[in-house]
């Protein structure tokens, strides 16, 4: 191995190890840690961040890609390694430091801002706000660099490659074909009732329920576990250690939904080949792939019928008060369908017009074509239009989400790629393996994980996500699995 790549491998180990220690501040600080800890805390990983940032962004790092560029094999492991550090040196290093400093300072500034504008519902003293910030992410998307438009700079951050192009294609089909079918739902469909599924579940029993189902589906407890955490999520710092947190909450599947998405990531995570641990080609390679498994999980797997063939007697022996519930009926309570406010409780079909809202404002106001002003009236009007429903307050309209006060925008559509793409690559592996619903009702999920691990999880970042794409599924990111799936599994239970 070159000189240049073996120095580059040390400093990358070096900075592997601080964001190792972030992650674990980060899990302990949502999970265990007490309150009085918080200012530690912060302080604690504010340096360690500032150190990584300094170590992956030195000169030398850059001198070291270059020299290495020509040294390494095309094809080569190395040379992923090298293309995926390039990026991350790239991102890293394109924005000016004191745009970052500025940035994050308006952003904390505004964080307390939006809590109390939301709170009390006081769109105008949040507006000056936005606006600085949206010139801030201008400027930054400038630094990024774009063919376009600013919007892919932005994006291209969170889903390489992703262009705004791309999320209007993606919309327009989601657009066409699912407003229509929530539309049908609401006024033609037979309405579901699931308050039987609501109230106060034994936190014990809802545990054993969860954790016996994320081991079920090929969730490694030797090399991972799951805690509770008010926003579930998932974190991990090698594939031998990869955290998973839910939440129990009054409605009986919450806990087992949220379980089911998070193992969906913990298993992309823990399936990355061994050779690449503790280095920047672990893990996944994008926001929307990463989504992409784990609403595989979640919805595919996880709200079908099969799955709860094999699961429903389980829920009945820890809570005995929903044994009059049946197969059928169950499968419909879980899928159920309400167009409402709020995106974070959004059903698998209304969830894309939550985003779709949010991805068109964002370019309009990037662009310039929106005032920040006339935000909340055009946040309403989408509503109105792809939802059907009536906005009562900004602090449940467009004060809702905690993403523009911190200057995240371009990140949205990468939930409905995961959406798109998680039918996507559900339907060729069952071009592989065509008797899921058989595996599934019995509880033999080793096929069906072990495809992913060979097709998905094992590649690790080594390509772009949109030559992942192309190489699993054969063909680009597209929404006619998506919606097809949709449209026929929907359609029936609603029985329109
Ligand atoms: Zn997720």
């Amino acid at each position: 191995m070159s000189e240049n790549l073996t120095r580059l491998k040390a400093r990358l180990a070096d900075v592997n190890a601080l964001h190792a220690a972030v992650a674990i501040m980060d899990w302990d600080q949502q999970t265990f840690m007490p309150e009085g800890g918080a200012e530690a805390r912060a302080q604690h990983v504010s340096q360690l961040s500032r150190l990584a940032h300094e170590l992956l962004t030195a000169d030398e790092v850059g001198t070291w890609l270059e020299r290495s560029a020509g040294e390494v094999a095309p094809g080569s492991d190395d040379a992923a390694l090298a293309r995926v550090v390039k990026r991350d040196f790239d991102l890293a290093t394109k924005i000016p430091s004191a745009l970052v400093a500025k940035k994050s300072k308006l952003a904390a500034e505004g964080h307390e801002i939006w809590v109390r504008a939301r709170a009390n519902n006081d769109f105008v003293s949040f507006a000056p706000f936005l606006e600085q910030l949206l010139d801030i992410v201008r400027e930054e998307a400038n630094h990024l660099g774009y063919e376009h438009e600013p919007y892919d700079a932005l994006l291209d951050q969170y889903e390489e490659g992703a262009t705004a192009d791309d999320c209007r294609r993606m919309f327009a089909t989601l657009k066409e074909n699912t407003v229509g079918l929530v539309r049908d739902i609401t006024t033609h469909g037979v309405a579901v009732d699931d308050h039987l599924l609501c109230g106060e579940w034994d936190i014990a029993r809802q545990k054993r329920l969860t954790e016996m189902m994320v081991k079920d589906i090929g969730f490694d407890f030797t090399r991972g576990r799951q805690d509770t955490a008010p926003h579930p999520f998932c974190t991990g710092w090698s594939i031998g250690d990869i955290r998973l947190t839910t939440r129990f909450q009054d409605h009986v599947c919450s806990s087992i939904f949220s379980s089911l998405h998070e193992a969906g990531h913990g298993m992309y995570e823990q399936g990355s080949p061994k050779a690449w641990d503790l280095t920047p080609l672990a893990g996944g390679v994008s926001l929307g792939i990463h989504e992409s498994q784990s609403r595989l999980w979640e919805n595919i797997v996880g709200r079908s019928k099969p799955f709860w063939k094999r699961y429903l007697h389980e829920l009945h022996a820890e809570f005995p008060s929903l044994a009059a519930i049946y197969l059928d009926e169950f499968y419909r309570l879980v899928n159920k369908v309400q167009p409402s406010l709020i995106r974070v409780e959004a059903d698998e079909v209304t969830y894309n017009l939550h985003v779709m809202v949010r991805f068109e404002l964002e370019c309009d106001m990037l662009n310039g074509t929106l005032a920040v002003k006339d935000l909340p009236a055009a946040w309403n009007a989408k509503y109105k239009e792809y939802l059907g429903v009536d906005v009562p307050s900004d602090s449940k309209g467009c004060l809702q989400d905690v993403h523009w006060s911190m200057g995240s925008i371009g990140y949205f559509p990468t939930y409905s790629m995961g959406n798109l793409l998680s039918y996507q690559i559900w339907n060729t592996l069952q071009q592989d393996i065509p008797n899921t619903d058989e595996l599934i009702e019995k509880g033999e999920f080793g096929p069906i994980l072990r495809w992913l691990q060979e097709h998905v999880y094992s590649q690790g970042r080594k390509y772009a996500p949109k030559e992942l794409v192309m190489r699993v599924t054969g063909k680009p990111m597209q929404a006619d699995d998506y919606v097809e799936a949709l449209n026929k599994k929907y359609r029936d239970i609603y029985r329109i």
